[in-house]
């Protein structure tokens, strides 16, 4: 007999788990009414919960054939356009609020017509993204409406940080967690999904580390693989630079990097308003967290390089002189170096202001020893 998770027709990658824990409970009518999707940006939460959604509105006769992918309810979930699909995140209730009406006000009503009866089938779907970003009263909100009795919705909340969730919130949800998948398993998805050439795939989904979100975006915007590359280089460079040079570059860097989505930015600008300024913050700080993430992966290149394989190196695809820099500096302080850059990410994600952030860290990246 096939397995139930290899006859439904997820399209998103790998999240075995996840995937068989929903296909088997919505084949069995036991799905739980609230399931949280977590994991860390570009994880492939995004993927994963366009099948979901498709699975839960799907209105195939038979359920274990759910997601079909052909009938109206899968197609309309697919396109976000299901009448019974509502959707919702802490800045979709900041852009709505009226007035002087708070934030808090607006998320409560939204969740009181979110609770209205389905219009085309038997469920509606309420999706909430981003529900780590809630403050807390909207958490607690959100709560309330978790504890009404009802088998006519479902909730599906969508978390980069799972510890930022109220754990009352937890403790009521079926928790499906997005992780890593192998590389070779990434490298295939992106030439069958995405149709990109072997060579490419393997390079994307090396940088990726095996992240299939992180992967479809880099496929998407091809400038955001020539940024990596540029930022690398510049990081192995300040290597053998002083504290004046790379306090500047930290700074160019950052421009640079929250330019990588310059739409929102400049319109940001033009406003002038809090509003305008909380918008520009939050891009830096997304700019903020790419250097450290491109920044955590080199580090981590230069400490296999010099374990003496190059060939587990991701960087090695950005066509960089790893292996040159690895004999130049001395790599013992690097894991202490990493730690500082995990706990860098940490403070960015609890609004660390994102230059200062950068600039620490640079007095501690290794300088090249002279001889
Ligand atoms: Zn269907």
């Amino acid at each position: 007999m096939t397995h139930p998770d290899q006859l439904a027709g997820f399209r998103s990658l790998g999240q075995a788990t996840a995937r068989a824990i929903v296909v088997r409970a919505a084949a069995h009518d036991r799905l739980q009414r609230t399931l949280l999707v977590h994991g860390p940006a570009g994880a492939g939460k995004d993927g994963f919960v366009e099948d979901l959604i498709a699975l839960l509105l799907c209105t195939a006769p038979d359920s274990t054939q759910r997601p079909c992918n052909v009938c109206r309810g899968c197609r309309e979930a697919r396109l976000r356009s299901h009448p019974d699909l509502v959707i919702g995140s802490p800045e979709s209730w900041r852009d709505d609020r009226s007035g002087t009406g708070s934030i808090v006000a607006t998320a409560r009503r939204w969740l009181a017509e979110s609770a209205g009866a389905p219009i085309a089938g038997e469920r509606r779907v309420v999706l909430i993204e981003g529900v780590d970003r809630a403050n807390e009263q909207i958490q607690n909100a959100l709560l309330k409406a978790l504890e009404e009795p009802t088998g006519r919705h479902v909730f599906v909340l969508v978390a980069d940080e799972v510890s930022r969730v109220l754990p009352t919130i937890r403790s009521r949800a079926q928790a499906l967690r997005m992780g890593a998948v192998p590389r070779e398993e990434l490298t295939s998805w992106l030439i069958d999904r995405h149709r990109i050439p072997a060579d490419q795939a393997d390079a994307l989904a090396r940088i990726s580390e095996g992240h299939s979100g992180t992967a479809a975006e880099f496929v998407k915007n091809p400038a955001l693989v020539t940024w990596r590359r540029k930022a690398e280089h510049e990081l192995l460079d300040l290597l053998g630079r002083g504290p004046a040079d790379r306090f500047a570059s930290a700074r160019d860097m950052l421009d640079e990097a929250s330019r990588l989505h310059a739409q929102p930015v400049a319109e940001a600008d033009a406003t002038q308003d809090e509003e305008g300024r909380r918008i520009a913050t939050a891009f830096q700080r997304a700019g903020a967290l790419r250097i450290v993430d491109a920044w955590i992966s080199l580090a981590r290149d230069l400490l296999v390089t010099n374990a003496g394989r190059p060939d587990l190196a991701p960087s090695a695809t950005l066509e960089l002189d790893v292996a040159g820099a690895a004999d130049r500096i001395d790599t013992t302080r690097l894991p202490v170096f990493v730690g500082l850059l995990e706990r860098t990410r940490e403070g960015l994600l609890q609004n660390a202001a994102p230059q200062l952030a950068l600039q620490v860290a640079m007095l501690s990246w290794p300088r090249v020893e002279s001889s």
